[in-house]
């Protein structure tokens, strides 16, 4: 036997009670290893659910989602796991000590459900915002959630409300800005942030963008002013693929160059990019294609990260699950998952719409929840109109629909948490999980190859 990675021994001994009843932030900050107690085993015993198991020949690795331990075992040992009964008594501290065998009363779920909220009230948090500054757009991807949307810009006068709203707000600032396309709108941009560094106001911000409209001028001078952080560019295949995919208005034949010079041009100025490729059936082979090139184009670039993301309702998708690990881990061949999704303590929440001070703003100043929620403003909370403070706003419970039953037993959950709560009720089953469980799967994958 082997311990890979062992459990965070606070983590464990919370989970380890019956009921949460400590003030968990002041139990984990406050507790060090000594205190811990081995597990009494006269206790009925079970098999942890977040367990994941792979073997190879006659070695297992076992993997646990929420505690991010990893044991490696011969079959002589997996076969006392797997029964919970031991010949040899060392091994059942070992189970136990990493979470893999816990006592048969602790309801995992409801356990990590109530730690994530208790820990996400007691934890303050850097306020987010994602703010749409147009939902019109220089091209017309098939799969863009915004069709159907009415399509205007936002006017200066919301632009005003929203940064004095921001530079009233007593907490640092992050910004997403958003769309459509947002740099059709880099003069609202320019007056948001005019304004914070007119007040002195703290900020950075991020941006998603098609990357057609970026200029040297613009990563010169305006992404400095704007305070960019990372840029986040969607390519959706090769050229071919990626022009008919786009349907660009203009009828410049070189736009997929001129992206690709734009991304030279930010990794030379030390702006990070992300290189996000939206994977359907129709396009997964070329998308491994297209991360070759970038691999060879950029080399270990560390300015550069590739990544693939499946495409959700769109019809000409794949809802298989093989499938789906195939082309990603193609793509994480080339652009390996960060290692340490496997050894980071439970996570508290997933996308903005769980973080409990990130907000979206659409372009009429409305104030959302979620991202896909521009334009229909479903899970709208208020606008900038009607509130005096954005440190005021929060999520009211009822926001948040209840987990799904299907990621209440999910032995992915703790990395997904629940995954993408709009793409629930989307056509494939797959459609609603986070790369996280395919990015696990590669790596313990990869663990069990080697
Ligand atoms: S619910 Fe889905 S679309 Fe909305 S923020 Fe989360 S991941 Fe994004
Ligand atoms: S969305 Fe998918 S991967 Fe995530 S918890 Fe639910 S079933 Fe599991």
């Amino acid at each position: 036997m082997i311990e890979m990675l062992k459990a965070n021994k606070a983590v464990l001994s919370l989970f380890q009670k019956k009921e949460l009843t400590e003030n968990v932030k002041e139990f984990l900050e406050n507790f060090t290893d000594e205190e811990y107690c081995p597990l009494n085993i006269d206790v009925p015993l079970k098999h942890s659910m977040y367990n994941i198991v792979k073997h190879k020949g006659r070695t297992y690795i076992i993997y646990n989602t929420l505690f991010n331990s990893m044991i490696t075992l011969s079959d002589a040992e997996y076969v006392q796991y797997q029964n919970i009964r031991f010949e040899d008594l060392s091994l059942v501290e070992y189970f136990t000590d990493n979470g893999f065998i816990i006592p048969e009363c602790v309801d995992e779920y409801h356990h990590y459900y109530a730690y994530k909220n208790i820990l996400n009230n007691q934890y303050s948090s850097e306020s987010h915002y994602t703010i749409v500054l147009t939902s019109k757009c220089n091209a017309r991807c098939f799969y863009c959630y915004e069709e159907g949307v009415m399509q205007y810009d936002m006017s200066v006068e919301t632009a005003d409300r929203i940064a004095e709203l921001l530079y009233a707000s007593d907490k640092p600032i992050n910004i997403t800005w958003f769309g459509g396309e947002p740099l059709l709108k880099a003069d609202i941009i320019d007056r948001i942030t005019g304004i914070l560094r007119e007040k002195d106001h703290e900020f950075t911000s991020d941006i998603i963008t098609n990357g057609s409209l970026i200029t040297e001028e613009m990563i010169n001078v305006k992404f400095r002013e704007w305070n960019i952080q990372w840029v986040q560019i969607t390519l959706d295949g090769t050229k071919e693929e990626y022009m008919r995919r786009k349907c660009y208005y203009s009828n410049d034949a070189d736009i997929y160059e001129k992206v690709l010079l734009n991304i030279d041009m930010m990794s030379k100025n030390d702006i990070p990019v992300s290189i996000r490729l939206n994977i359907d059936g129709d396009n997964a082979l070329n998308c491994v294609s297209l991360s070759e090139y970038l691999k060879a184009r950029y080399s270990d670039n560390k300015n550069i990260s590739v990544y693939p993301a499946f495409l959700t309702d769109c019809g000409s998708h794949f809802n298989d699950e093989s499938e789906r690990l195939r082309y990603a881990g193609l793509i994480y061949d080339k652009y390996k998952p960060e290692r340490s999704i496997l050894s980071s303590i439970p996570k508290l929440n997933s996308c903005y719409y769980q973080q409990k001070c990130s907000f979206v703003i659409d372009v009429d100043g409305s104030i959302l929840c979620c991202e896909r929620d521009v334009g229909r403003q479903k899970t709208k909370l208020a606008t900038v109109y009607s509130i005096e403070s954005l440190d005021t706003l929060y999520k009211p419970e009822k926001i948040f629909p209840e987990t799904k039953k299907i990621c209440q037993k999910c032995v992915y959950y703790p990395k997904c948490l629940g995954g993408c709560i709009v793409a629930h009720s989307c056509k494939y089953e797959y459609d609603a999980c986070f790369m996280e469980r395919y990015k696990l799967e590669y790596l313990l994958d990869k663990i069990i190859d080697f």
